[in-house]
């Protein structure tokens, strides 16, 4: 369990661990820089070649009456190593109950952003909350999607609420001082949300500290549409330069707060402290 406290503007903001997850060697999940290129990049970075671990930070936001969390990490199931599935103990340790939470806003579908929407037994883990996300990732899992675990978990996790479920748009303004930007690639309907304050979360556009900034035209066995996602992954990271934008980083290092500057062609994270 961990959860880290700050602001966010006016905003009081919680960053709660759900656990790190181990993927295989970074190598073998970017295609384009080669093998050396990578490696050279994690060692200058101090991380492992031969796997890859990386953090799941959820972001809480508590601003007029209102609770609203970001993403929920993997829950009860445990296909990325033993260490997930902590929210619900960082809630307790941050002193959130989770029936105060009223509005649950996703990133995208897959299982490391939603599977802890629902508790082990089935029940609803956030008994009180709406749950937002892009309208074009809510059709995407419930159509076009192939029939997989990825899908078999989603229609579990959050179409079985599908009575709380508010399909956004690019720009939506669907909470005070919060706005979503559709940044698709990973997934179909991946959002990105801004906040007031030059504030971005960023979700799985670029993941990865190194490697997403160092190489943004890497392809990532991750994202549906490659393409697509480098497109959106250059676009959102000179942004984020250019404007200066404060970074919340779901996978990078804990807390995963930060700031992106321009490296010749390519872009490098800065953590916070
Ligand atoms: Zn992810």
């Amino acid at each position: 369990m961990r959860f880290h406290r700050f602001s966010i503007g006016a905003m009081a903001a919680t960053i709660l661990s759900d656990g790190p997850l181990l993927l295989p060697a970074p190598a073998t999940l970017f295609e384009g820089p080669g093998p050396a290129a990578i490696d050279a990049a994690l060692a200058a970075a101090g991380q492992p070649l031969d796997h890859m671990r990386i953090e799941q930070n959820c972001l809480l936001l508590a601003f007029g009456g209102r609770t609203v969390l970001f993403d929920n990490g993997l829950g009860a199931e445990k296909p990325y190593g033993p260490e997930s599935g902590r929210l619900p103990d960082s809630l307790r340790a941050a002193g959130v109950d989770p029936a105060r939470i009223d509005a649950l806003v996703l990133t995208h579908g897959h299982s490391d952003h939603c599977w802890g929407t629902m508790t082990a037994d089935g029940t609803p883990a956030f008994p009180n909350a709406a749950i937002y996300l892009a309208q074009a990732e809510l059709d995407y899992w419930t159509f076009d999607a192939p029939d997989d675990a990825d899908r078999d978990g989603f229609r579990r996790q959050v179409l079985a609420l599908r009575e709380r479920i508010v399909g956004l748009e690019d720009g939506a303004a669907f909470l005070p001082g919060v706005q979503a930007w559709l940044t698709p690639g990973h997934t179909p309907g991946h959002m990105a949300y801004l906040f007031d304050g030059g504030w971005c979360l960023t979700g799985d556009v670029a993941f990865h500290d190194p490697l997403s900034y160092a190489f943004p035209e890497a392809r990532s066995v991750y994202d549906t549409d490659q393409a697509l996602a480098v497109t959106t992954r250059k676009r959102l990271l000179a942004r984020l330069a250019d404007e200066r934008l404060a970074v919340i980083g779901y996978h990078h290092p804990w807390p995963g707060l930060g700031r992106v500057e321009r490296v010749g062609g390519a872009f490098r994270f800065l953590a916070d402290g």
